[in-house]
């Protein structure tokens, strides 16, 4: 390429960048970026990848609880998927991005919110042993209502290596009435019991395979336990969660989690 090329690129790229700018997807500045440097810099120290968490459900640990590395919710009663990653809080910067998607359909969050994923966890999609990544699906009558799944619209843009295979189709989710978030971690486990289940067409296919289950939020974690459940029912070797948001867990003594 000649000079004069290269400098005709790069000319277009600037000039595509500015006339194409776009706002910042967390504190809505006007710039060329889905998240622009402040923002980023404010995920990078104090995203929830920064902190000691439970290995098998994400949440950040508590002083007393990092000699174990589980927290007392998990030593309790541990859960069927063994590992969970998660990019921020609930409550962090993030959040508004994520209602804009769901709440107000505005697809391109998911851009911001992929793009987010990638600047800090693209490596573990490369170094990721897993065969499938599934996003967390919605049921035909919400997904009606809302016009798409959230989960794979941030999904389908997350970089990955090539020997993750996405599937959106896999699993699918019965419809129910809606549970309330405020519910109880017992009646959301009852409320989600036989609401997910896997296509005939892809049990032989996620045999023996580690899986990666993505959803944009975790709560208390009894969808991706059920989830986990249905797919090491079902012959999965190891089931990962990759969430993008995960809310605080309710203010708990030790003596309610033992
Ligand atoms: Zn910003
Ligand atoms: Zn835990």
């Amino acid at each position: 390429m000649s000079l004069l090329e290269s400098r005709f690129q790069s000319f277009c790229a600037r000039l595509i960048s500015h006339t194409l700018a776009t706002a910042c997807i967390a504190c809505q500045a006007f710039q060329a970026k889905t998240l622009c440097d402040a923002c980023t810099e404010i995920i990078s120290n104090e995203g929830l990848f920064n902190y000691e968490c439970c290995s098998l459900c994400g949440t950040p640990l508590e002083t007393a609880e990092l000699v174990s590395q589980h927290c007392y919710s998990c030593l309790a009663e541990p859960p069927y998927f063994d590992t969970t990653l998660c990019l921020d809080r609930y409550d962090g910067i993030l959040q508004n991005a994520l209602h804009e998607l769901k709440y107000h359909r505005r697809v391109a969050f998911a851009h911001g919110l992929a793009d987010a994923w990638n600047i800090f966890m693209a490596q573990e999609g490369i170094n990721s042993d897993a065969s499938f990544l599934l996003p967390v699906p919605l049921s035909a009558e919400k997904l009606c209502s809302r016009g798409f799944n959230q989960a794979w619209e941030i999904s389908r843009r997350i970089q990955c290596g090539h020997h993750i295979q996405k599937l959106p189709n896999a699993l699918k989710r019965r419809h129910h009435e809606q549970v309330q978030a405020q519910a109880s971690r017992t009646q959301r486990s009852q409320a989600i019991h036989e609401m997910f289940y896997l296509e005939k067409n892809y049990l032989k296919q996620l045999q023996n395979k580690n899986i990666i289950v993505f959803d944009d939020v975790m709560t208390t974690g009894a969808t991706l336990n059920e989830i986990a459940r249905i797919l090491k029912d079902n012959g999965a070797t190891r089931v990962m969660n990759w969430v993008v948001l995960r809310t605080p867990r309710p203010k708990l003594s030790r003596a309610q989690y033992v």
